[in-house]
């Protein structure tokens, strides 16, 4: 019996790290991560389309007002060197003066724009400043975790190795009906007699099953429940 007693240890065994590799602590933290991650993704984009509304706003004003500053410049230009007479001189004057007026109508809507710009630019600044040690643990997390999987995953090959070559002593009767209650029942094919429960699938045994089972007059007694193959208690 100590051949099955050292297959369904060795099974076990292969479960467990089955189990730790799927619940690393690491893991659970990698997914609290992503998690802010993602919530700081989706408000960066909250954030930057606030900023891009008001940078187009501020280009769109300019678009218009860059070319009555430059026409304005050239105006103050001739009126400077005017050799014209003093009626021409009067329409300049004119023209500068309801330019000037936009031009200064311009340069404060822009001034209103620009400090609503900078709270803005500055929020999307920030988010991607404080997002960056959460990317980096984000980062690390992978890397500790691909180290702890491969850690595991050396563990789990030399342990079926181990355990297939323990399978291997078993009769074949015995190593059939263990395969076929390993693929049923999952973990072990086999399971201990603990007191007069089945410590695979914690069943209590009839009397008559504890019996025929102590007898040993199958080839194989199987746990009438989860149908793992029974053998004494390894304590
Ligand atoms: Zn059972």
């Amino acid at each position: 019996m100590s051949t099955l007693s050292d297959l369904i240890d060795a099974d076990r065994w292969i479960d467990r790290l089955v189990q730790q590799r799927g619940h690393l602590p690491e893991s659970a933290q990698l997914g609290v991560v992503e998690d802010e991650l993602r919530r700081r993704v989706a408000e960066l984009k909250v954030r930057d389309g606030a900023r891009a509304n008001a940078a187009a706003a501020l280009e769109q004003s300019q678009q218009h007002s860059d070319p009555l500053r430059q026409r304005l410049a050239t105006l103050r230009a001739a009126a400077s060197s005017a050799t014209g007479g003093a009626r021409d001189l009067v329409a300049l004057e004119k023209e500068i003066s309801h330019i000037a007026s936009d031009v200064a109508r311009y340069d404060d809507q822009e001034l209103v724009l620009m400090e609503a710009l900078e709270p803005l630019e500055a929020a999307v600044a920030d988010l991607k400043r404080d997002t960056q040690p959460l990317i980096a643990q984000r980062a690390a997390l992978g890397a500790t975790i691909a180290e702890l999987q491969a850690s595991i995953d050396e563990e789990m090959a030399a342990k079926r190795v181990e355990r297939d070559a323990v399978a291997a002593q078993l009769s074949e009767v015995v190593r059939r009906a263990y395969d076929e209650a390993l693929r049923r029942a999952g973990v072990s094919g086999g399971a201990y007699v603990d007191g007069n429960r089945c410590d695979g699938c914690r069943i209590a045994l009839s009397p008559l099953d504890l019996d025929r089972w102590r007898q040993g007059s199958a080839a194989v007694s199987a746990c009438p429940e989860c149908g793992r193959v029974l053998v004494p208690c390894s304590s």
